[in-house]
């Protein structure tokens, strides 16, 4: 995302999220956690099964990798990417998660209206159009399914 939202604060780098039995980071998004990044982490505390870890690069809330992993010149790409509070993107990785949500919401009540059809209708062409649009959107729901879609 821009840079312009970011004020620098560091916080990013010290509230890194990680299931290291599972392999599991919570950073930007729901990702799969390389050995790479994980030698990184420092863990500063515990929630449940997650590990919050700082990263031993920060220091004085500046990076001090040379070989940064693109996934933190990204951050914060991904509408579902865990940012702490205050983060400058915190708007404009809201504003891109409710345009998902959005999409979501108008697919399920399109899968009720084309539900009708299969049910209502005895034209055969018009149903498999039917079927096939709501396998799509169930489909397209499910791939957020980690991230809650199934209550959005
Ligand atoms: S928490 Fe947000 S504002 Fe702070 S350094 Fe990270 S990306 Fe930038
Ligand atoms: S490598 Fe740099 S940018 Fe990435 S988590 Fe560590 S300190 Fe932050």
């Amino acid at each position: 995302m821009e840079d312009t939202f970011c004020n620098k604060c560091g916080e990013c780098c010290k509230h890194i999220k990680a299931d290291f039995e599972n392999k599991k980071l919570f950073f930007d998004g729901i990702q799969d956690l390389e050995d790479s990044f994980k030698d990184m982490l420092i863990e500063t505390s515990k929630e449940g099964n997650i590990s919050v870890c700082r990263c031993k690069y920060l220091q004085n809330n500046l990076c001090t990798n040379n070989e940064k992993p693109d996934i933190c010149t990204r951050y914060p790409s991904s509408p579902f990417a865990f940012i702490p509070e205050n983060c400058g993107y915190t708007g404009k990785v809201f504003s891109e998660l409710e345009k998902i949500k959005q999409k979501i919401r108008k697919f399920k009540e399109e899968i009720i209206d084309y539900g009708s059809i299969i049910n209502s209708n005895g034209n055969k062409n018009e149903s498999r159009h039917a079927e096939w649009i709501i396998k799509s959107h169930e489909k397209f729901i499910d791939k957020y399914k980690e991230y809650g879609s199934q209550d959005w």
